[in-house]
């Protein structure tokens, strides 16, 4: 899967194929309303590929006046969690959506139940005592055809007093299986008389020891879909070949015919999305815990600055294809650019200080400048700057010794400070091992910004005052991973062989002092840096700051792009 698939910005006048399906279904009268469903199972924080299962259910819901489920898909006692239960909500409602139920596949354990009784009485379910190695050996190959269990023609009778017993917790874990009556040829593996239920003496929950088996994915799946009349259960593309069984537990039951429909998921350069995978990055401390920004969770997302907005237009420009395809993060951090660009407020701050001297500007004058928040919004107004004789500028804006086409600061060059003066550089200040200190340089007071001036040079830098500006701590995130496809590593690597070690570096910045009312969560913009957002981890007297995504893609420029 070494393709990319450049996304398409949709026209808005072409459907994707769920749309033409439900567009279909509503024109033909099959149905008069949809219903969708978000089907997660508990066991772990939602990432960004399902934010894009969430903005396409709901999105159709809403596109087409219906109504989507929030079911947690909770059959696994072993390793779900009511923390992930939390979680899960609080993220689909950030990211600006709202179910109309909130449903539990647990809640149907005992409906469950009653329909397995049903398909044994119908003679299409039966109670196998083989083990799980022997169930597995006698499944057969995609080639070969499978072999009949030795217990496959008990009678009805026994397979309704075993499935009781079983249910009463007369049997240990692994002893019987109850199984559906397909076909052990069926050229379909999933149809080789697949488990519908396990016995597993577990805790689960929500129904804690009420239970001692535990229906399979595959019975418990449409079978919450029908009960809850869902009209369309979109997934993701692995479970088409669970279709087939999909609609012969609905059409054995005589049950809703829910329908599923299967599309691509979402993949994307640089990242793992595997939960196992993030389980074992956060267990391991490769991250500090599930919503570390590095992370492609929701909550970590949300932590490093980007908002619903921009997570929805990355779904929504990103499609709905039904062939695999890996997505490049460059769209993604797109996105929250293009959005951010909108929204957030320019502020000044100065990451790697150097320390300027304006030599003939007046001791301990302070004056004030007047700075635009955001060219972008003419509503956000304006703030002022305070400016003084002593400033901070980035190390990177100055060089003593330029090349050719450099127009920032240099000796005896000219700049000009944004909001304010144009500078020149008139000495550097080294100290004895021969490290640039400070610089020495003056200002040309006609020069002011606003004020008419003509005077015109190449290069703007921003700057802090050194008397007002405040201290905070800035946490530079970079990508996770090194390699572009960490689905398609070489042989013997793995994950944990690609962590990019720079991908966190903190640094001291000097900020202007506007940003000691930033809320939490709220975006801003450092003037050529990047777009920031306050983090939690800010107390009254340090803030800290996240980097949400540079300006632009630096990752471009060192691929030669
Ligand atoms: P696992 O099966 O390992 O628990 P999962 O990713 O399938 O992980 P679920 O909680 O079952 O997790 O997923 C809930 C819904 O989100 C499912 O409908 C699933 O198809 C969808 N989904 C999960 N991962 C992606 C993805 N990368 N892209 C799009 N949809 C996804
Ligand atoms: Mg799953």
């Amino acid at each position: 899967m070494t393709h990319v698939n450049e996304p398409v910005e949709p026209d808005g006048k072409t459907l994707n194929f769920i749309e033409e399906i439900i567009e279909n279904d509503l024109k033909s009268g099959k149905y008069t309303s949809i219903l969708t469903r978000f089907p997660p199972e508990p066991n772990g924080y939602l990432h960004i590929g399902h934010a894009k299962a969430i903005c396409l259910n709901f999105g159709l819901a809403l596109k087409y006046g219906g109504e989507t489920n929030l079911r947690f898909d909770d059959t696994n006692p072993v390793k779900e969690d009511t923390e992930y239960v939390d979680s899960i909500k609080e993220d689909i409602q950030w990211l600006g959506f709202q179910w109309t139920n909130e449903f539990y596949a647990s809640d149907y354990f005992e409906q469950l139940y009653a329909w397995g009784i049903d398909l044994i009485k119908k003679g299409l379910a039966y109670v196998d005592d083989q083990t799980q190695e022997e169930i597995r050996l006698n499944r057969g190959t995609i080639t070969g055809t499978g072999k009949n269990s030795p217990y496959r023609e008990r009678t009805v009778e026994e397979n309704l007093d075993l499935f009781t017993r079983m249910r009463a917790g007369e049997f240990k874990d692994g002893e019987k299986v109850l199984r559906a009556k397909i076909d052990m040829a069926h050229p379909n593996m999933m149809m080789r008389d697949p488990i519908m239920y396990r016995i597993l003496h577990a805790h689960h929950h929500r129904t804690g020891d009420n239970w001692c088996i535990y229906p399979m994915y595959d019975y418990a799946h449409g079978e919450s879909d029908s009960i809850e009349n869902i009209t369309h259960s979109i997934c993701t593309l692995e479970f088409d070949i669970h279709r087939p069984l999909y609609d012969w537990f609905i059409e054995k039951l005589e049950i809703f015919p829910s329908r599923q429909y299967e599309f691509a998921r979402l993949n994307l350069t640089y990242t793992v999305m595997s939960k196992r995978k993030l389980l074992e990055l956060v267990k391991n401390k490769y991250v500090n815990g599930w919503d570390d920004p590095r992370m492609p969770t929701i909550v970590a997302l949300r932590r490093r600055g980007y908002t619903p907005e921009a997570v929805r237009m990355f779904a929504e420009r990103i499609g709905v294809a039904r062939r695999p395809n890996v997505i490049e993060l460059s769209f993604l951090e797109n996105c929250v650019r293009e959005d951010l660009n909108k929204r957030a407020n320019r502020r000044m701050a100065v990451l790697n200080p150097l320390k300027v001297v304006i030599t003939n500007y007046p001791e301990g004058q302070v004056d004030e400048m007047e700075a635009v928040n955001n060219p972008e919004d003419v509503n956000a107004g304006t703030r002022k700057l305070a400016f003084g004789r002593e400033l901070y500028i980035e190390q990177d804006d100055f060089m003593e010794s330029p090349p050719k086409k450099y127009f920032r600061l240099a000796p005896g060059q000219e700049v000009r400070l944004k909001y304010a003066y144009i500078i020149k550089c008139e000495e550097v200040i080294k100290d004895e091992n021969g490290n640039i200190i400070e610089l020495y340089c003056t200002y040309d007071p006609n020069t002011r910004s606003g004020s008419g001036s003509t005077k015109q040079v190449k290069g703007t830098i921003h700057w802090t005052s050194v008397q007002h500006a405040v201290k905070a701590d800035v946490r530079l995130y970079d990508r996770l991973f090194t390699a572009k496809y960490m689905d398609d590593l070489p042989e013997g690597k793995d994950y944990r062989d690609y962590l990019n070690p720079d991908s966190l570096k903190e640094v001291k910045a000097y900020i202007e002092p506007a940003l000691k009312d930033t809320q939490a969560f709220e975006n801003v913009q450092f003037e050529r840096l990047g777009y920031f957002v306050l983090d939690k981890d800010s107390t009254s007297d340090n803030m800290v700051f996240n980097r949400t995504v540079t300006l632009k893609d630096s990752w471009a420029k060192v691929a030669g792009k």
